[in-house]
């Protein structure tokens, strides 16, 4: 993936070139070759910058090299690397806004639109990724939305060697397990103020991921897929396996024990071929505040929960080292051959990405429109703006 080093505001205007109209109407938006004039310049009010401006010849449209930057349309642009690297710190709203002395409400809008960007360089990344040259852990993290009545599943599927994220979904379901009188009776309650709770399945989730996954198995080759022993995850897969495309590895978790007694062999074993997705979900909880449980800082939207996940699989993919413990100076990203450096979050944010020019899944597309709603936060804001989509 040939991701650019310089941001778009640091080219000068003389040397900036558009590669493609950025009008999702125009007949050149989806193809890299078009023609276009310049037409003047205009001076950004945020730091009295000369911005050049272009106009298609296609569609006539008007735009600027502004218009290219992952800064578009802001008015305080600095912002948002600082905003991006305090989200995987475990900032939570109020404390960035705090400490960047801004508006809460600004460091929710743009903690969505980094969330966005990352969701759009996830799915390039996914395009320029020929095939998958290794086994891929599979397990479901547990969230909650709203509140902790209403448990969101996330399916993440790891690298087995390389520790690269390849995908994530999300499926709401129902609370399970043993539940206290006092539990019950405000589930009840809850239910009856905001009607029936999500019920959805690991199983179909699964099967979303694997379809996906599937695409990027070399033609006559087998995808190794490890799991625990959940049987929604044996379900999902086997009609894969029937047709010889897929080989399950299988570590059901052992029984619970108590702190200081030893580890069991198989329990070794389990933990050994689950280590890269266990230690996702440690650093999912570590680094981003409204991933952690029993907490005030708990995300209230499933979509905003999701875009949160992708800013931070952005950053474990492509801005940190695979390993904390034994740095080596390579990132998930370049052990999959995608980028030859690690990149902080200016080389991330550095060029536009439009959703229209990305082959999106119908997950995708609803989290980037945020209309994937949590009906009993009330008033589930959609991303409809024209331009600034
Ligand atoms: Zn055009």
């Amino acid at each position: 993936m040939d991701w650019p080093r310089t941001p778009v505001e640091g080219i000068p205007a003389r040397r900036f070139k558009p590669s493609f109209c950025p009008w999702k109407d125009c007949l050149s938006h989806r193809w890299d070759s078009f023609r276009y004039v310049k037409n003047g310049y205009y001076s950004r009010k945020s730091d009295c910058r000369r911005i050049q401006r272009f106009r298609c010849k296609i569609c006539k449209g008007g735009f600027s090299q502004q218009t290219f930057s992952g800064t578009y349309y802001l008015k305080k642009p600095k912002l948002l690397k600082q905003i991006a690297a305090a989200l995987v710190a475990c900032g939570a709203t109020r404390q960035i806004a705090r400490s960047l002395g801004c508006s809460h409400t600004t460091v929710v809008h743009q903690a969505n639109r980094i969330g966005r960007h990352a969701l759009l360089l996830h799915s390039l990344t996914l395009e320029h990724l020929e095939f998958l040259d290794e086994g891929v852990v599979l397990d479901h993290a547990e969230f909650f939305q709203f509140c902790q009545e209403m448990p969101v599943g996330v399916a993440t599927a790891v690298g087995s060697r390389s520790w690269f994220i390849y995908g994530l979904d999300a499926v709401p379901h129902k609370l399970g397990g043993k539940m206290s009188k006092a539990r019950a009776n405000r589930l009840k309650s809850f239910i009856r103020r905001h009607g029936p709770l999500p019920s959805g399945s690991y199983r179909r989730s699964t099967e979303r991921v694997l379809r996906q996954l599937m695409k990027k198995v070399r033609p006559g080759e087998q995808l190794c897929l490890i799991t625990d022993g959940k049987p929604d995850y044996r379900t999902a897969a086997q009609r894969y396996v029937d047709s010889g495309r897929l080989q399950m590895n299988v570590h059901p978790n052992p029984p619970r024990r108590l702190k200081h007694d030893p580890r069991s062999k198989s329990a070794a074993v389990r933990d050994r071929a689950m280590f890269p997705v266990d230690l996702l979900h440690k650093l999912i909880r570590h680094s981003n505040a409204n991933h952690k449980r029993e907490t005030i800082a708990q995300g209230r939207r499933i979509n905003a929960i999701m875009l949160r996940l992708y800013v931070f699989i952005a950053w474990r993919n492509f801005g940190k080292d695979k390993s904390e413990r034994c740095p080596q100076g390579r990132s998930p990203g370049m052990e999959v051959g995608l980028t030859d450096r690690i990149l902080d979050w200016k080389q991330m944010l550095s060029r536009r990405l439009f959703p229209w020019r990305r082959k999106l899944s119908a997950m995708d597309r609803t989290l980037y429109s945020m209309k994937m709603e949590t009906p009993a936060v009330g008033n589930n804001r959609h991303h409809e703006l024209v331009n600034a989509f």
